[in-house]
């Protein structure tokens, strides 16, 4: 194992060194991890940069226009204070374990004090580590704008994510099913341990391991399961209960991850891993966005599944300290009833019914069901529906189905649900719960085009209009549209 980074070295520029790094994951200790440093990335340059991040976490203007934070971030050149690592942690993959994978080519710089509170800053490409496999430790530049625009349209949208504050990239060649190149991600997130790396400890039996990640866990984020009879499966029913609201919010959206193995689960309910992601276009229950998930595992109608089959390995995993079976099966019952209650919500939001009435389920389903058979636009039909008006028609919603006589008799049912709903109440509800941008498979695809001929004005036209989805913005009303034909051919595997 290669020594901690000199952290005497001198300050290299003065927005940096204020940086306040307090790296409390390097206090479990050396099972968890393997000191490294990043490999160089050469002649980078900048691809894209979220300067709203960069202040809210208080890094100052400069500090994402230096030339010094561009070569920091593309592990050029070490930042004072920073304790670089790569974690351990296993998984099961497509419902296979599949052993010990770990940070195969991410990078955790450390932690700094923000006024967020800590918060981990983490490079993604920036390398080989110890557990890249067979991997080459790199991203490309596809995935990494991906990556950087899905997680802030994510935060726009209000749903929990971990978040990127740059790319960067570089001329260096990167072989995946073509010549690509590379790029290097700097993501934050308070915590980026998964459910995978408790599974790794549980697996081997190292229970003294386990325990000591569970507690440090529950002491940074959720203290309140301290109190409980059982705080670890106190820590089970409140990770079950955060997942629950995060898949609510993503069937809500029309979000597919695309790859919800145990090691792309975050231990604080944040969309973590974004690689063959894809925003519904037509609405397809069984849509599966990742091309290589040829049993459609992940398709976004088992996505809430498929969670709760995670969270029951987490359960597994952690089962050793809870020590009690039914304690186990207990806090995972919880989800069964929260992610229910929390779509219906979500859904009652989008629909613009501000209290919760014996039949919304039914609307809500039949919903679900008219917007299936007609194949209908996800994004556009809530959005249109946000002007949906009973007395003086509504044929811009109804211009979007081919069976009229099916959307005549929902519209009518509807419309009496409608009925006593305040109407100005209604469209403000319907406004905030349905975005009129997100961040589709074709306007990324776009945006990647031009970036790869060194255009990146897409990037930042995307990421500026992503981080408020709610907004009309008139000027940009081109990327509230259809999707184009092409757009169905786009094929994303995981990889990237
Ligand atoms: P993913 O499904 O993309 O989250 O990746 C699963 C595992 O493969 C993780 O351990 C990753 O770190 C690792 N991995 C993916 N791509 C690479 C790569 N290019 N080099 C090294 N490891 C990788
Ligand atoms: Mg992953």
């Amino acid at each position: 194992m290669r020594p901690a980074t000199d952290t005497a070295a001198r300050p290299i520029n003065p927005a940096q060194a204020e940086l306040k790094w307090i790296n409390t994951f390097t206090g479990l200790g050396p099972d968890f991890y393997t000191e490294l440093t990043p490999q160089p990335l050469p002649s980078p340059y900048w691809v894209g940069r979220n300067r709203a991040l960069a202040r809210e976490l208080g890094l100052g203007d400069a500090w994402l226009e230096s030339a010094e934070t561009l070569a920091a971030l593309s592990g050029n050149q070490p930042l004072p204070g920073t304790q670089p690592l790569a974690s351990v942690y296993s998984g099961h993959q497509f419902g296979v374990w599949a052993g010990q994978l770990g940070d195969g080519r991410a990078i955790l710089l450390g932690e700094i004090e923000t006024p967020q509170g800590p918060q981990e800053i983490q490079l993604k490409g920036a390398g080989l580590t110890s557990y890249s496999r067979m991997g080459d430790g790199r991203a490309v530049l596809r995935s990494s704008i991906r990556e950087f625009l899905c997680s802030e349209a994510m935060h726009g949208l209000g749903i929990p994510t971990t978040r990127a504050l740059c790319v960067t990239g570089s001329d260096a060649k990167v072989r995946r099913e073509e010549i690509e190149t590379a790029a290097v991600v700097t993501r934050t997130a308070p915590s980026f341990i998964r459910f995978g790396h408790f599974e790794h400890f549980s697996h081997r039996n190292q229970h003294a391991q386990l325990k000591t990640l569970a507690d440090y866990v529950i002491d940074r984020f959720y203290p309140e399961c301290r109190d409980a009879k059982q705080p670890y499966a106190a820590l089970l029913q409140v990770v079950s209960e955060r997942t629950a609201h995060l898949m609510a919010a993503w069937q809500a959206v029309g979000f597919c991850h695309g790859v919800m193995n145990t090691d792309n689960m975050s231990i604080l309910g944040l969309t973590i891993d974004y690689g063959p992601f894809q925003f519904l276009d037509a609405f397809d229950p069984g849509h599966v966005c990742n091309h290589s998930d040829e049993q459609g595992r992940y398709a976004y109608n088992k996505q809430p599944n498929m969670a709760y089959w995670n969270l029951f390995c987490l359960g597994q995993a952690l089962l050793p300290l809870i020590e009690n079976q039914e304690d186990a099966l207990a806090a995972l019952e919880s989800y069964k009833t929260v992610f229910p209650d929390a779509l219906q919500a979500r859904m009652r939001a989008k629909l613009g019914l501000p209290d919760e009435q014996a039949g919304d389920k039914e609307l809500i389903d039949s919903t679900f069901r008219l917007l299936a058979a007609n194949k209908v636009d996800y994004t556009i039909f809530w959005r249109r529906l946000c002007a949906f008006n009973a007395q003086s028609g509504h044929a811009p919603v109804r211009d979007l189905f081919f069976d009229l006589e099916s959307f005549n008799a929902w519209a009518l049912q509807y419309s009496e649900r409608l009925a006593p709903v305040d109407s100005a109440h209604r469209a403000d509800l319907m406004l905030k719960s349905n975005p009129k941008y997100v961040l589709r498979n074709h306007l990324g695809e776009e945006a990647i085009t031009a970036a790869k001929l060194k255009d990146f004005s897409q990037v930042d036209t995307l990421l500026t209009l992503l981080q408020s989805p709610f907004d009309e913005h008139p000027e940009q009303t081109s990327f509230a549209g259809f999707p184009p034909d092409w757009a169905a051919s786009i094929a994303i595997s995981c990889s990237s």
